[in-house]
C-alpha cells in the first residue's frame, strides 16, 4: 500500500513510529505536511498538489493534525476522502472531537458517562451556573486550553465565583465541572483502536496536584481496566466517530466518567508505558478497513 502519513514533523516520535511500522510492514510511506498542500477542488478529479508535484495513488492517509492547524488540516483530509483515499479517523469526526462543547453534547446524547458539567459564555447568574452542577467544590476549564492549562480546583464557592468572574473578564468560554475526588489525581487514557481498548495506561499526579497531565509533572503506569472502562471506551470512540482515539477516563463512585476524547492520540506515552507496538497495531487496522472496502473480485466461472 502508500500510506500518507498527514503531520507536519518527521522527527515527532508518534511520525516516525508510523513511518517504522508502514515499512516494517512492507508499504510506501509519504510524510504530508499539509499546510504545504494546495489543491483543486472540483467535481470531476479533485486533486492535491506540494510543491509542484501531485499527490496521487494514496491508499490510506493518517491524520496527525495538530490543534493549531485543525482547519486547514481536516480541509486537507477532506480533499483526499473526495479522492477516495480511506482514513481510521475522517474529517468530520476530528473536527467534532476538536470542540469540547461539542464532544460532550454528542457523548452525553449516546448515553456516555461524564462528569455533571455546565458551559458558559457570558453567565448572567453564576451562582445558580454552580448550583446546576452541584456547588462547590468544582474544576473550572477554559475552553481553549491543553495540557492542564487552564484547568483550575476551585474549593469553595467564592473561589469558584471569582475564578469564573476573572475568565468571563478575558471574554473566554468556559466548563464548569463537578470535581471527581475520588480519582484520587489520577486518570486513564484508554487507546482505542476500531472496537478494541488495545492499551491503556493510568496517569497519576504529582503530590499536591490534581492535575495528571504529563506536562504538569504526572506519572504514566501500566493499569488493567475493568470491563465497563472498556466498554465506555468504545463507545465513546464510537460516538465521535474515530477509529484510532485516545480516551480520558475518570475513575468515579458511580463508574467511568469520560473526560475528553482525542483523535491525534500520542504514542510515545502509551507505548513505553506498556511496551507494545501501538503504531503497528495502527497500520494492521488500515490494512483490515482497505481488504473489506475492496474485496478481492471472485475467479471468472467460479
Ligand atoms: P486538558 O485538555 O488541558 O488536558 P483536562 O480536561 O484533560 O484538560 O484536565 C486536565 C487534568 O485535570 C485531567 O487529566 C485530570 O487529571 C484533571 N481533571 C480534569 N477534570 C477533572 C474533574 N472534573 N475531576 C477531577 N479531576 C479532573
Ligand atoms: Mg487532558
Amino acid at each position: 500500500m502508500k500510506i500518507g502519513v498527514l503531520s507536519r514533523n518527521k522527527s515527532l516520535y508518534s511520525t516516525k513510529r508510523l513511518i517504522e511500522a508502514a515499512q516494517q510492514r512492507g508499504h510506501e510511506v509519504e510524510v504530508i505536511d499539509a499546510l504545504r498542500c494546495y489543491m483543486n477542488i472540483n467535481s470531476e478529479k479533485p486533486e492535491i498538489h506540494i510543491q509542484g508535484r501531485e499527490l496521487s495513488h494514496f491508499d490510506a492517509v493518517i491524520p496527525r493534525i495538530g490543534a493549531s492547524v485543525t482547519f486547514y488540516g481536516c480541509a486537507v483530509l477532506r480533499q483526499f476522502e473526495s479522492m477516495d483515499v480511506y482514513t481510521p479517523n475522517g474529517s468530520v469526526a476530528i473536527t467534532r472531537s476538536r470542540d469540547k462543547l461539542r464532544s460532550l453534547q454528542v457523548l452525553s446524547k449516546r448515553g456516555v458517562g461524564m462528569p455533571i458539567t455546565g458551559f458558559a459564555s457570558k453567565p448572567d447568574d453564576i451562582k445558580d451556573l454552580l448550583t446546576m452542577v452541584g456547588g462547590a467544590p468544582v474544576v473550572i476549564k477554559l475552553l481553549e486550553g491543553t495540557q492542564g492549562i487552564g484547568v483550575v480546583l476551585a474549593e469553595t464557592r467564592k473561589a469558584a465565583e471569582s475564578v469564573i468572574e476573572a475568565f468571563m473578564g478575558l471574554k473566554a468560554n468556559i466548563m464548569v465541572q463537578e470535581y471527581i475526588k475520588e480519582a484520587g489525581g489520577a486518570d486513564i487514557r484508554c487507546f482505542v483502536i476500531g472496537d478494541k481498548v488495545i492499551a491503556a495506561m493510568k496517569r497519576q499526579a504529582q503530590e499536591g496536584e490534581f492535575r495528571s497531565n504529563l506536562h504538569r509533572g504526572g506519572s504514566a503506569s501500566l493499569i488493567r481496566i475493568t470491563p465497563e472502562e472498556r466498554k465506555t471506551a468504545v463507545q465513546a470512540a464510537k460516538a465521535m466517530g474515530l477509529g484510532v482515539a485516545g480516551v480520558d477516563l475518570l475513575r468515579s463512585e458511580r463508574g467511568p466518567l469520560v473526560m475528553e476524547v482525542n483523535s491525534s492520540p500520542g504514542l510515545e506515552g502509551i507505548e513505553s508505558a506498556t511496551g507494545k507496538d501501538i503504531a503497528g497495531l495502527i497500520i494492521e487496522y488500515i490494512e483490515k478497513a482497505i481488504q473489506k472496502k475492496t474485496p478481492e473480485k471472485p475467479l471468472p466461472n467460479s
